[in-house]
């Protein structure tokens, strides 16, 4: 497994506080397992490493030898995703261990033990969820940083 990850990206993944090896983890895991939501060519895998979730976007090209994944980007959230509440819309994601239809619903997100009901992306067939990047570096980090002022 050949995995790039472009300065840029490096960049990003800095200042979002997530370690270079914890990327490439969350690939080599999906990879190996097939978890993963994939839709164009895109890939989104993620992994709970220690009190984050770490999830990764990427390209990915299907050599002879080995497979060569590109990161587009990665992102995090801390707080943990529980069962899936609904699955409402149709998405262009397919849950690539199911080899099925992810869909747009809701899940239960917990935070300081506080749980409430949060959108994915779910797969009702093997119960995943997934959380894109927009949602998690603006709506959940807004929620997780409110939860901590209200603690501390
Ligand atoms: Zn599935």
């Amino acid at each position: 497994m050949e995995i790039t990850i472009p300065n840029e990206v490096m960049e990003l993944i800095a200042k979002r506080g997530i370690k270079e090896a914890d990327v490439k983890d969350v690939i080599e895991t999906a990879e190996s397992s097939n978890k993963k939501i994939v839709a164009n060519g895109r890939n989104i895998a993620k992994k709970r490493i220690g009190e984050a979730t770490i999830y990764v976007d990427y390209d990915l090209e299907k050599g002879l030898i080995r497979k060569h994944a590109t990161v587009k980007s990665a992102y995090s959230h801390r707080l943990a995703l529980g069962k899936i509440v609904n699955a409402t819309d149709k998405s262009d994601w397919v849950c690539a261990h199911c080899n099925a239809p992810a869909m747009y619903g809701h899940v239960e997100m917990t935070y300081m033990q506080v749980t409430r009901n949060g959108p994915a992306v779910v797969c009702p067939k093997c119960n995943d969820s997934w959380v894109e990047e927009y949602l998690a570096t603006k709506t959940l980090a807004a929620v997780e940083g409110l939860f901590e002022k209200k603690r501390a």
